[in-house]
């Protein structure tokens, strides 16, 4: 299988433009010295692994899923949400902790169980 490749879009796909809500906001705090140079601004991140429920029961411990991470922002000229970025990564099945309030060592507890 070949392995899908990271992606960047400089280009609102709609209409060309470039400047982007959220980026060009970033841009105004790291001017101010507010925040790291470094850190890209995003409107929204979204993450998912690509897989089927009904199967996953079966499948060992440590098996691994395509994952994704896309980001999107808001093109200023138009204001369509454009994907800006498209990473891919791999998901690994882990342990679940199957019984609510029993700790299982290595297994951090799900917030709001004791
Ligand atoms: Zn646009």
């Amino acid at each position: 299988m070949i392995e899908p490749q990271d992606v960047k879009f400089a280009k609102c796909p709609a209409c060309g433009g470039t400047e982007f809500l959220s980026e060009t906001l970033g841009e105004g705090v790291k001017k101010r010295g507010l925040m790291r140079p470094e850190l890209e601004c995003y409107y929204e991140i979204k993450q998912g692994v690509v897989k089927d429920d009904t199967r996953v029961v079966n499948m060992p411990i440590g098996s691994s899923l395509p994952g994704y991470t896309v980001y999107l922002d808001i093109c200023l000229a138009c204001g369509n949400l454009c994907v800006r970025k498209i990473e891919y990564t791999k998901a690994k099945l882990r342990l679940q902790n199957p019984i609510p309030g029993i700790q299982i060592p290595g297994i951090p507890k799900r917030p709001g169980m004791n």
